[in-house]
């Protein structure tokens, strides 16, 4: 059994099609990686790169922008075996879980940020860009213009009704070995520096033996449940879908929106979420 489950970001979706879309293609071309024999690393490392390159989605080409108008990533990957790799509030990289995926398989580190985790990128040669889209810099505009403030309580009410975007892979390859990636822009005016969930273990990203777990959403909140470590933990036991339905009733209570997805060594998957909408793709087979 072979399978890959990938998210394209929880919130308030307004271009339904074009998430449909980029999830689904996303979906297809890691499982093609998985069909042909390849590992779950890169199958998941595929999904995320094509959904980073698409604007649709919050995460490498048209990242939410920060309060200074500038585009800083944070993406992670994991695997099941437990090696993992991060880089937070990276800046001008094309596929920011390259990076990630680079920090994982040649230093001793888990996590490189800022302008140094740019420096780390220029020295293998990775692609450069610029992220920026017209589409964000208008949105950062109305945000601004609502006048709301920037603290991050407010933010925090306004998550719901901005558009997802954040995107997410896990895979499961013939060997059973899992694997987990995760990329996005953050959350939209939030301030220079910042890093949320999706670099942080156990937060956005965790993979363990029994299963990998990629959560998109209020990364602060994310972080405090500790979403993807707890979730995997529960699918020691548990299918995915019964374990991820247990975190997002948790993050209900407590007003803390996400959405998560999950695969187990089997291939079972599961995706749940308490935001209004999450887009989602998935392909398993024996
Ligand atoms: N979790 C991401 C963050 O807080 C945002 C998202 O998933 O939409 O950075």
């Amino acid at each position: 059994m072979v399978g890959i489950i990938v998210h394209g970001g929880a919130g308030k979706i307004r271009n339904e099609e074009a998430h449909q879309k980029g999830t689904k293609l996303a979906a297809q071309e890691g499982y093609k990686v998985l069909k042909e024999g390849g590992n779950a690393l890169d199958a998941v490392i595929t999904a995320v790169k094509i959904m980073e390159d698409d604007p649709t989605f919050n995460a490498g080409i048209g990242s939410a922008l920060n309060l200074l108008g500038e585009v800083e990533m944070d993406a992670s990957v994991m695997l099941g075996s437990g090696g993992f790799g991060a880089v937070g509030a990276i800046k001008n990289v094309r596929h920011p879980v390259d990076i990630a995926r680079k920090v994982m398989e040649e230093t001793d580190h888990i996590l490189l940020v800022g302008e140094e985790a740019g420096r780390f990128a220029r020295l293998f040669d990775f692609e450069t860009c610029n992220p920026i889209t017209p589409e964000m810099e208008k949105r950062l505009q109305v945000l601004k213009e609502k006048g709301e403030s920037m603290h991050l309580k407010k933010i925090r009410k306004l998550l719901p009704l901005y558009e997802p975007g954040t995107v997410g892979a896990c895979a499961v390859d013939r060997n059973s070995e899992i694997a987990v990636a995760t990329s996005t822009g953050g959350i939209l005016g939030k301030l220079p520096g910042r890093v949320g969930d999706s670099a942080i273990i156990g937060a956005g990203t965790f993979a363990s033996k029994w299963g990998g777990v990629s959560v998109t959403g209020y990364g602060e909140g994310i972080i405090k449940l500790g979403v993807a470590w707890r979730t995997t933990e529960l699918m020691k036991k548990r299918k995915p879908d019964e374990a991820i339905r247990q975190l997002i009733e948790e993050g209900r209570k407590q007003n803390t929106y996400f959405g998560v997805i999950g695969i187990d060594k089997y291939g079972n998957v599961g995706f749940d979420y308490n935001t209004e909408s999450m887009s989602y793709a998935y392909i398993i087979k024996q």
